[in-house]
């Protein structure tokens, strides 16, 4: 062999691999450059977001990229908050900041996710923890342990975690909240029927965790005035829905607003989401 084959059969594959690490690291670069800049580091005088995630899930048999984050992007958005000095706190802590004065840390920010799927536990939570960030599952309380019923016929089958997952979950430090027994529309359900699913989720909730259940999510965001007082009158101090914004001093604890999050956002979009919602400091 001529010394000159063995040179590229040595540099070929180092070549290759520097071109593209250079251009991932371009593009990182550009997504960061090209963003919005970040607000002033406050204590969520300018708001506070509250990402919206469901799966966390790599195999596209899951489902689709509206509901599925593949865990490498996660690990990019975590990634993302803790270099830029994001702090994650619980929706009890920003609520008692809205009406306590408790202080939150700089950058404040709350990560949740809806329905309570196994890949929370199997590929969410090692990266949660990775970073030491803390999160709020709101679990489907009839389904723990089982599949998605509730979307049988337009989601793929997946499993949710199971009693075990979620106490180590919340031994951790991960808030568990309530997402009704069954994750019915609310709305077009009998008032009653509607408060028995607030009410009994919460108390199945905290018998099987050994734990208080104080967050409440809306399923597929439908609330109205009647649902947001049966949620506060079960016992909750907090609830979420879909609308898109960030939680701010003055908003109805019990209708608070979320930032989505898609499977399909790269980076930039990621850091566009997150930031476009926060207001401009007063003058
Ligand atoms: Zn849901």
């Amino acid at each position: 062999m001529s010394k000159r084959i063995l040179i590229a059969i040595v540099t070929l594959p180092l070549l290759f691999l520097l071109v593209l690490g250079g251009t991932r690291y371009a593009a990182d670069s550009l997504a960061q450059s090209l963003a919005p800049p970040l607000p002033p580091p406050g204590r969520g005088e300018r708001g506070i977001p509250i990402l919206m995630y469901h799966k966390v899930n790599p195999d596209p048999r899951a489902g689709g990229l509206g509901l599925r984050v593949p865990p490498q992007k996660f690990a990019r958005h975590m990634e993302y908050l803790a270099d830029h000095g994001f702090h994650t706190v619980s929706l009890t802590d920003v609520v008692d900041h809205f009406q306590k004065g408790k202080p939150l840390p700089i950058r404040p920010v709350v990560i949740t996710f809806d329905d309570g799927y196994l890949d929370n536990y199997t590929y969410a939570f090692p990266i949660l923890k990775k970073y030491g960030f803390t999160a709020t599952i709101f679990v489907v309380a009839h389904t723990v342990g089982k599949t998605n019923t509730f979307d049988a016929g337009r989601q793929p089958v997946n499993k949710m975690a199971g009693w075990r997952e979620l106490k180590e979950m919340a031994d951790y430090g991960i808030t568990i909240g309530a997402h009704t027994l069954d994750h019915p529309r609310l709305t077009r359900i009998p008032l009653e029927e509607a408060r028995r699913q607030i009410k009994e989720s919460k108390a199945l909730l905290e018998a099987g965790l050994g734990r208080p259940v104080e967050v409440f999510s809306y399923p597929y965001g439908r609330y109205n005035r009647e649902l947001a007082l049966a949620v506060r009158e079960s016992g909750y101090r907090a609830a979420v829905t879909t609308e898109q914004g960030l939680a701010c001093l003055g908003d109805d604890p019990f209708t608070l607003k979320r930032i989505r999050v898609m499977g399909s956002y790269d980076l930039q979009k990621f850091i566009t989401e997150l930031v476009k919602h926060y207001y401009p400091p007063h003058s």
